[in-house]
Parts: C-alpha cells; sequence; structure tokens
C-alpha cells in the first residue's frame, strides 16, 4: 500500500495513489482505465497549455488544458452546477417526488456495448410507465412531467 496523506484529496491524487494497488485485483475495462488517465492528466504539463506571463513582475503561471472528460471532477464540476442552476430556475410550484429506476445486473454487458439504445429504451419504459400511472389514476388531472438522469 502507497503512502496516502488525508489532505492529499483530490480525485487525481487518490487515483494516482492507489490505482496501480487496485489493479492488482481487480480488472480495469478499458473504459473505466481511459477515465483514470483523463483524471490523471487533466490540467498537467501531459496535456499541454501555455504559460502566462506577468507584464509587470514577469512571473510565470502554467495553464494546462482540461482533459473535458465527463467522469473528471476537476473540469465536469462548473457543469454539473451550470445544469443544477438551470434545472433550479425552471422547478415549478409542485410536489416533486424523487423516483430511481435500475435494470437487472443481467443488463450490464448489453449496456456496455450498446449503452445509447438500452439507456433511451430505459427512459422510454420509464416515461411509458408514468404516462400511464397519470393516465390512469382517478386522483391525478393533468400531464407528468419528468427529468431524467442517468447514474451509470
Ligand atoms: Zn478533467
Amino acid at each position: 500500500m502507497t503512502n496516502f496523506k488525508s489532505t492529499d484529496c483530490d480525485m487525481a491524487t487518490i487515483i494516482k495513489t492507489f490505482l496501480a494497488d487496485y489493479r492488482q485485483r481487480y480488472k480495469l475495462t478499458p473504459e473505466q482505465a481511459s477515465v483514470c488517465q483523463s483524471i490523471i492528466q487533466c490540467q498537467t504539463e501531459s496535456l499541454g497549455g501555455e504559460h502566462r506571463q506577468c507584464t509587470a513582475c514577469g512571473y510565470q503561471q502554467p495553464l494546462y488544458h482540461s482533459c473535458g472528460n465527463r467522469h473528471c471532477p476537476r473540469c465536469k464540476q462548473n457543469a454539473s452546477e451550470q445544469w443544477e442552476e438551470k434545472q433550479l430556475d425552471a422547478l415549478l410550484p409542485v410536489t416533486y417526488y424523487h423516483l430511481v429506476y435500475t435494470l437487472p445486473h443481467e443488463f450490464n454487458a448489453w449496456c456496455q456495448l450498446h449503452p445509447k439504445i438500452m439507456y433511451a429504451l430505459l427512459f422510454k419504459a420509464v416515461w411509458q410507465t408514468l404516462s400511464q400511472f397519470s393516465n390512469t389514476h382517478k386522483r391525478l388531472q393533468g400531464q407528468l412531467g419528468v427529468t431524467c438522469v442517468l447514474h451509470t
């Protein structure tokens, strides 16, 4: 086990510290390995960038490119916060419910092979289920709306 200080708590540091040990016990999919690599390289010299220099004192500050990976907490946090603000702006003064729909684990391989098709089918099934519920429920009078978020 590698030395790890609790003050080293950014995702890239955690992955760099524990990835080798983890890979000795578990196999990563190519996608998982790619995500780990992206997070480790995000905003570092390995992705390139530029050096900014203060015209007054000459101090140089490197600005490295972000990885752009949707799983990277460093470069996707702003996008996530903007999405959340947009959703909050669209809220109506009504009661909301949090529903969770899951797929059986038997579909995991299918989701890895055909994610767009499988998740589109999941969302379609969710919408059909909720629509049928609202159309047949006597006390509900109105059209349901949903915001679907995929957690993989
Ligand atoms: Zn990143």
